[in-house]
Formats: structure tokens, C-alpha cells, sequence
């Protein structure tokens, strides 16, 4: 491609925020760019490594069936016995609580607002979708009951997801050019971006455009940045997803004075497996990740307990505990179960590449997993004593917690008491950074004085303000196709104008 070649809009990035965004601009009439660091097989970013699942507003199961699940098979649709609706009102209390009431809230009316016509708009792009039954169901009476907001994923999860949308994004037109990484963005003497500084197969190269969409992800893969904002010690977490999402849009962005924004110092992160590489791995996928541990304990390498394992469901905890994992000894710790529960984790424990031991009594187990052998018989011993009576049920919030104790257990609580015991030995595994750049409810990123940088915009990770401390999940996703679906379609009339 010439170097003068002119685009109207380039966007950068192309994962689930840049694809949304692709596809936005060039419903407007208008030559669309999309740029891409990694290699065409290693494309999607972190939402290739999902599970595609999504959180949004419906009516429940026969609302969903109008125009989200419209392919969903009879035997599907009679094998469920609860999928319960999510309101606006429920999101917005489930993001503002998770978050500490921090998330900005003009952001998460339209997140919430635009979620359901957002996937509306994707299924006319030819996005599909199923309901989670593998993952976020229990089945009971032999049909599937869902939980956690979290119930509708993309068909073939994250890769599937990916595929159909670059898939849509051939049916526009839209051209993506792989192993070309933004380095700079190019302002005129006026500050209205004017296109791209990119480095590719053949050196740099200036790509002029009338509108940059930056969708090219946080700075979870840049162990630099991460122990400048996060910590010390986050240079030794592991990286779940992509390798490339290194902050360059965010430190491009803010070379030009844009203004940082939101949850710098927290990120979301989870437990995942010890034996884990240091990056995502494209087969394995979030398979490394240990979610059921609502229905068992966490304890350090010292045999104690130090999370309430059942706070809450676990869509609404999972991102917060990878630091608190990052806080132990060797920043490391072991998920148990008794044979009671086990039978009922999730499938990501039945992976080959899995950390595991299992025995008879927990002494054995702790001696098989190095953990403190007197520190875990207390632990257990004084766990199972708190144990309340009451229905145990895990689809619900069915509060049989325990009583007493200095590190509670609020819902699911039932004794570890019968061998034999299984122990899966889990790290810290970081997923997103959650500080990143100020957009306004148009998607145009902000200067230092809150004014928008002329033919600027942004969506996606890169975006500060939604999540700190905790995410609820299921959001990431979303938040690309709302924010990216808005300022690609704002790039797109800004270029046709010009
Ligand atoms: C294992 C795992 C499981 C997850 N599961 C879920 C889930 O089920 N549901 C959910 O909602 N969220 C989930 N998430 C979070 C979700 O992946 C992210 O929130 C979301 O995918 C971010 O989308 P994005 O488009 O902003 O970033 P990405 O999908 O990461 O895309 C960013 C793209 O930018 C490219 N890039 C980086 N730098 C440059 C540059 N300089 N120039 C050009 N391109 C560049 C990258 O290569 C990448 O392709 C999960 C994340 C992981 C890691």
C-alpha cells in the first residue's frame, strides 16, 4: 500500500472494541482501516481468549428468543428451566455497588442504556449466540438454571466471536492490515488528529485518516506499567490473555495530552493456574482459570483462609480475588473441595494442564501440596465448627454461611468434612487494566481541560472510568460493542463530513 493512501477512519486495534467500531464507521459510507499489531493468527486481543459471554438487559428467556437467540434449537430452549431477566435497574446497582459506587455514571448509563440494542445490532451483523449452560447454570430436576447476569455467550465463545466479526467486517468492506502497530498519532498545528505514526513489516509508516478510533487495550501485558500503577510485585503475575495489549494506545493518547482517567491502580485479576505460561494461551484459552471456588475454601501455603469465598455469586467476586492471591506467601494458594461438592466444579478443573493433588485426609493433601499440615487441620477443623445449618443450594444466594469466624463464609458453606479432598493450586492472573483514558458520551477522548481532542475517540480497555477494584462480569465485552459501536458510528459522521 502506498504511504500516502488516505482512510477515513483508522481504527487501532482488532479485538471485540475495534471490530464494533469497524463496523460502526463504515455504516456511515466511509473507507474504514483497521489496524492490528499481532499477526492475522494471533488476532482478537483478549477477546479471542473469552468465553464471548456477555451481560446485558432482557426480559428473561421468551424476550431473549425474539431477536438475541432467534436460532435457539426446541430441545435448547425446553432444557431450561430459569433464566432470569436483568433490568436496567439491577445493572446499575450491580455495577455501582461492585465498584465501590466509583464507576462514572454517565458511562454506565449507556453502557446499560445501549446494551440490549447493541447486541440487537450485532445479531444483525450476524454475531450468534447461545445461553451459557456449560458455565453459568446448575442443573436441577434436569434443566438448566442460570445465575449471575452473566447467561448468553457468542457461539464458539471469544474465537467465535472474533471470527464472525471480522467475518462482518469483510461484508462491509473494511480492510485490516495485520503486524502494523500504532506508534504515535499525527495532530495538525490546529490538534485535530490527522492520522497515524505505524510501524509494520516495511518500517514506519504516517497513514493519514479524518478520524482515529483507539480500541487497542489496556496495559495489563506491559509488566513496566503494571508495577508503575498497580504495584510492586504485579511484574510476576500472569498474563491471561493476549501478549500485545502494552498500553500504546493509552501512552500515545496521553503523549498528546489526553487525560488519564478511572481505576489506575487496580486491574482485573483472578485465580489462575499456578502452572499457567506467563501469557494466554490460544488453545487452553480461560480454561487456566479456578471459578468454583463459591462451593469450596481458599487458603495460603500457611493453611488459612483469607476470602470469603461465597461474598457473593461469582460473576461479582472472581476479578477482585487474583490480588488477593498476589497478597499471599509466594503468591500462591490452594482451592478444596470435599467429594460432597467436587463432583460440581466447572469444566476448566478437568483440563489435562491442571495443578492438582487429591487424598483421603486432609493431612495427606497438605502434605502433597506443601501447604502447612498443622495450619490446614485448624483451618478446616474451625471452618467446618462455624458451618450453619440451612438449604444448601449454589443458583441461588442461599446464605448457609458460617458464624464466627474472622474470615467469613456468607453463602454455600458446608462443612469439608467427607474424603476424599481435592486441592487445585492457583496464582494471581491479571485479565484487563482498568485505568485508562476520558472519553465523553460521544466516545471523543478528552484533553487535560475536558475538551475533546478534535477526531479522537476511544472504546474499550483503554477507557477509564467504568471499573475499579471489581468488575462484574461479563462487562468487558459488552463495553467494547456499546463504546465501540458508538464512537466508530461518531468517527465514521465526523470523516463523512469533513
Ligand atoms: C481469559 C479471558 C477471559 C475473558 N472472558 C470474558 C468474558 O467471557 N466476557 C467478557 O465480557 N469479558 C471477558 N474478558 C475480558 C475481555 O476480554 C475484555 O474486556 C475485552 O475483550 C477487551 O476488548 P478490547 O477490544 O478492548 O481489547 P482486545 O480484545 O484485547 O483487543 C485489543 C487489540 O489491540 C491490539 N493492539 C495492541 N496494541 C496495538 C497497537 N499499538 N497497534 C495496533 N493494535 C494494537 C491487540 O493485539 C488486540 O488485538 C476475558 C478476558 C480474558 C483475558
Amino acid at each position: 500500500m502506498a504511504a500516502e493512501e488516505s482512510w477515513d477512519v483508522i481504527i487501532v486495534g482488532a479485538g471485540n472494541a475495534a471490530l464494533c467500531a469497524a463496523l460502526s464507521a463504515a455504516e456511515q459510507g466511509v473507507k474504514v482501516l483497521v489496524l492490528e499489531k499481532a499477526t492475522l493468527e494471533d488476532r482478537g486481543g483478549n477477546s479471542t481468549f473469552t468465553a464471548g459471554g456477555f451481560r446485558f438487559c432482557h426480559d428473561g428467556v421468551e424476550d431473549l428468543r425474539t431477536d438475541i437467540l432467534d436460532d435457539m434449537t426446541p430441545g435448547e430452549y425446553d432444557s431450561i428451566g430459569n433464566l432470569p431477566p436483568l433490568s436496567e435497574e439491577q445493572f446499575m446497582e450491580i455495577l455501582m455497588r461492585i465498584t465501590e459506587h466509583q464507576a462514572d455514571e454517565d458511562l454506565g448509563r449507556i453502557l446499560i442504556g445501549q446494551s440490549r440494542d447493541t447486541m440487537r445490532w450485532m445479531r444483525k451483523h450476524k454475531i450468534r449466540f447461545i445461553p451459557m449452560f456449560g458455565r453459568q447454570s446448575f442443573k436441577i430436576e434436569g434443566k438448566h438454571h442460570f445465575y449471575g447476569g452473566v447467561n448468553i455467550e457468542a457461539v464458539g465463545g471469544g474465537w467465535g466471536l472474533v471470527d464472525m466479526l471480522v467475518q462482518a467486517c469483510e461484508r462491509m468492506g473494511i480492510t485490516i492490515r495485520y503486524e502494523t502497530g500504532l506508534r504515535e498519532l499525527i495532530q495538525d498545528e490546529s490538534g485535530q488528529v490527522t492520522g497515524v505514526r505505524a510501524f509494520g513489516p516495511d518500517g514506519y509508516e504516517n497513514i493519514p485518516a479524518k478520524a482515529v478510533v483507539l480500541a487497542c487495550g489496556g496495559f495489563e501485558s506491559n509488566p513496566e506499567m503494571r508495577v508503575r500503577y498497580l504495584g510492586q510485585g504485579w511484574e510476576l503475575c500472569r498474563v491471561r490473555g493476549t501478549q500485545h495489549n502494552t498500553g500504546d494506545g493509552i501512552n500515545a493518547a496521553l503523549r498528546i495530552g489526553a487525560r488519564p482517567h478511572g481505576g489506575w491502580s487496580s486491574a482485573h485479576a483472578v485465580q489462575w493456574d499456578i502452572s499457567a505460561p506467563p501469557y494466554g494461551d490460544r488453545v487452553i484459552l480461560d480454561n487456566f482459570q479456578k471459578h468454583s471456588y463459591p462451593i469450596g475454601i481458599v487458603v495460603n501455603l500457611n493453611g488459612e483462609r483469607f476470602i470469603d469465598e461465597g461474598a457473593d455469586y461469582r460473576n461479582h467476586t472472581y476479578a477482585k480475588y487474583g490480588k488477593e492471591v498476589m497478597k499471599q506467601p509466594q503468591r500462591a494458594a490452594v482451592q478444596i473441595f470435599d467429594a460432597k461438592t467436587h463432583d460440581n466444579v466447572r469444566d476448566e478443573y478437568r483440563i489435562r494442564e491442571v495443578t492438582k493433588a487429591s487424598a483421603d485426609t486432609i493431612e495427606e493433601l497438605a502434605e502433597k501440596l506443601d501447604i502447612n499440615v498443622e495450619g490446614l487441620k485448624k483451618t478446616v477443623a474451625e471452618f467446618n465448627a462455624a458451618c450453619q445449618p440451612g438449604e444448601y443450594n449454589p443458583s441461588i444466594l442461599d446464605g448457609v454461611g458460617t458464624r464466627g469466624l474472622a474470615v467469613p463464609k456468607s453463602n454455600w458453606a458446608l462443612p469439608i468434612d467427607t474424603g476424599p479432598f481435592h486441592g487445585y493450586v492457583v496464582t494471581c492472573g491479571i485479565t484487563f487494566t482498568f485505568g485508562g483514558l476520558k472519553i465523553n458520551t460521544e466516545g471523543q477522548v478528552l484533553d487535560l481541560t475536558d475538551k475533546p481532542i478534535p477526531g479522537l475517540y476511544a472504546a474499550g480497555e483503554l477507557v477509564g472510568g467504568l471499573f475499579f477494584q471489581n468488575y462484574p462480569g461479563g462487562t468487558g465485552l459488552l463495553n467494547g460493542s456499546v463504546f465501540g459501536r458508538l464512537s466508530g458510528r461518531n468517527a465514521g459522521l465526523l470523516a463523512r463530513s469533513a
